[in-house]
């Protein structure tokens, strides 16, 4: 292990989206949570624990995780109508 060179920014915790696999801060992601077996939950932010899938706010990343279910395969859980939607009004088009 090499000492961190002092100049450098402070990084950010990242992760990873499911769709396109881009490293990004965890503060610009959307995430859905598994919060039970068979059961997952939107959220945009705070602490949630249970295995996470995190998606970029690109709508184009949204709807090809939807199209090839990739939050599903991540999670190893069914995503509802509901998720979706609201993946969706928390996505922004002018990305990705
Ligand atoms: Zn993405």
């Amino acid at each position: 292990m090499h000492p961190m060179p002092t100049a450098r920014a402070k990084t950010q915790p990242t992760r990873m989206c499911v769709t396109c696999r881009s490293r990004l801060p965890k503060t610009e992601l959307l995430r859905v949570v598994r919060t039970a077996p068979g059961e997952a939950v939107f959220v945009r932010q705070g602490k949630r624990f249970g295995r996470t899938a995190y998606l970029c706010p690109a709508l184009s990343c949204i709807e090809q995780a939807r199209r090839k279910h990739l939050v599903e395969r991540s999670l190893n859980c069914d995503i509802g109508e509901q998720i979706w939607a609201e993946l969706a009004a928390a996505g922004r088009a002018d990305q990705g």
